[in-house]
């Protein structure tokens, strides 16, 4: 075992972590830890994806604060035994469920949302009284070492360590025994960790990805339906695991949709993109050559932008116009900033569309027709469903958020981080009164009442 793993494994054994006292004053040096650092985090952030200020601050830095409040405010309701009623055949006794840690966490997180996506799942781990393993992804680099320079300086470091490192590291990694992982990447990786959980039997949360289709019916308010669109899908580059990967409009409404699109682009991030000081680059030159790839396949379809600058790592903000279905674009989860626009016939050609394809993580529709509204919702499966309005569902820690079928397994956010990394122990109490002879064996006299 990797001697750092023996030691949280220790002080979960000696019940450490156990008291609300400990969680909280964790909590509270996470707390600390964010905004002390509070500038180091965005420069990190703008070395790793030239993420502006202000996305760093709402969906990275601000977005843990938050989670951390609401955790402070509930640690006491969420981990306190809820009674449960006990059946007559089993009385006097009394009933309740307990949740209790399950022990040393896994947390490995992708690079898309370098800080967000490994401490809001930390956040929920000390919450629920585990130890942590913090793997940060190892293509935000910078990120990765703010976080494994920082956590052992505010953190309880017998409770918590941070592992960086590639492949190699993680897969030596993953042959260690956890008490719980929670993987956030892609859909092959999380495969791997599955299999690899498999040797020890833990539980794993898988939050994947695929492709979150954005339908629009002929019904809308189209100036804010554009707006929507385009901050969710060009935020942060269109590197967002539930980002509106393509849209489905009807022949009617398309030419409307795209003039809107196009002109929203232009309004919110200029003539020329690549001055925006607004406007995320891509991670790396691998995933830039990805989907410059995408673009140059089907290049006869592009109705906006498609201006890419390799030492910059820079896509435009790009429209396609029915690209062909059999294409890389519309094939792969493209988690960049090219969003293909597909005609579709009817609401109906638009369910089947997606029922077609694997069940996505998240599916938007824009639309006024409440019979619409609900035969998309009622027909098709999603991780998360937002009416009108994409990617900002997030912001609710009421709704769990997590993937299904291909898009991933468990959530998290709010209470359900919470419960995700609690063992819900049921106990059953009996008091030693009142023992009926009837149940013991031998039972020929019960079965001659019968
Ligand atoms: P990534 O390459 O950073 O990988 C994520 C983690 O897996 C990292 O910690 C990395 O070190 C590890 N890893 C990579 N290859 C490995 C291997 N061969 N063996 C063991 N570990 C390995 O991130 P990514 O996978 O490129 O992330 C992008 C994907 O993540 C997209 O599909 C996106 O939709 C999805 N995503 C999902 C969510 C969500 O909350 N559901 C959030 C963000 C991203």
């Amino acid at each position: 075992m990797m001697e750092f793993l023996n030691r949280l494994s220790n002080t979960f054994y000696s019940g450490k972590t156990k008291p609300l006292a400990w969680r909280k004053s964790q909590l509270l040096a996470l707390k600390r830890m964010l905004m002390e650092n509070e500038n180091a985090i965005y420069e990190a952030l703008k070395k790793d994806l030239n993420k502006c200020q202000f996305e760093s601050y709402i969906s990275e830095y601000q977005y843990v604060l938050k989670d951390i409040k609401l955790f402070i405010k509930n640690l006491k309701k969420w981990s306190s035994a809820q009674k449960v009623s006990t059946p007559v055949l089993a009385q006097p006794g009394s009933s309740k469920l307990v949740p209790e840690p399950y022990g040393t966490v896994l947390i490995m997180g992708a690079w898309n949302y370098p800080l967000q996506l490994v401490l809001s799942p930390m956040v929920a781990a000390i919450g629920a009284g585990n130890c942590v393993v913090l793997k940060p992804s190892e293509l935000a680099q910078a990120t990765s070492n703010l976080l494994a320079n920082l956590i052992p300086k505010y953190l309880d470091n017998d409770a918590f360590a941070v592992y960086e490192g590639g492949v190699e590291e993680t897969t030596a990694l993953l042959k260690q025994r956890f008490d719980y992982i929670m993987y956030t990447g892609s859909e092959n990786v999380g495969k791997i960790v599955m299999r690899a959980a498999s040797e020890y039997l833990t539980p794993v949360t898988l939050e994947l990805g695929g492709k979150s289709p954005c339908i629009v019916d002929d019904k809308v308010n189209i100036k804010v339906t554009a707006d929507r669109i385009v901050w969710a899908k060009f935020l942060n580059a269109g590197q967002t695991c539930i980002a509106p990967d393509y849209i489905l409009v009807t022949k009617a409404k398309r030419a409307e949709l795209v003039e809107a699109l196009k002109a929203s682009i232009t309004k919110h991030y200029g003539e020329k993109p690549f001055n925006s000081d607004d406007y995320g680059r891509i991670i790396n030159h691998r995933h830039f050559g990805r989907i410059v790839s995408y673009i140059e396949a089907q290049k006869d379809t592009l109705v906006h932008g498609g201006e890419t600058d390799e030492e910059n790592k820079f896509i435009a903000p790009t429209l396609m116009l029915n690209p062909e279905l059999e294409s890389g674009v519309m094939q792969e989860e493209i988690f960049g900033p090219v969003l293909p626009i597909v005609e579709v016939d009817n609401m109906s050609d638009a369910i089947r569309f997606v029922k077609d394809r694997e069940k996505p993580l998240a599916l938007y529709f824009f639309s006024n027709n409440q019979k619409n509204i609900d035969a998309v919702s009622q027909q098709t499966s999603a991780g998360s469903m937002c009416i009108n309005d994409a990617v900002i569902f997030m912001v609710n820690p009421e709704l769990p958020f997590g993937g299904v079928g291909n898009s991933g397994m468990g959530s998290y956010h709010g209470k359900w981080g919470f419960d995700t990394f609690s063992h819900l122990k049921p106990i059953m109490h009996r008091s030693f009164l009142a023992d009926a002879p009837i149940r013991y064996a031998p039972y020929t006299s019960f079965k001659q009442k019968l």
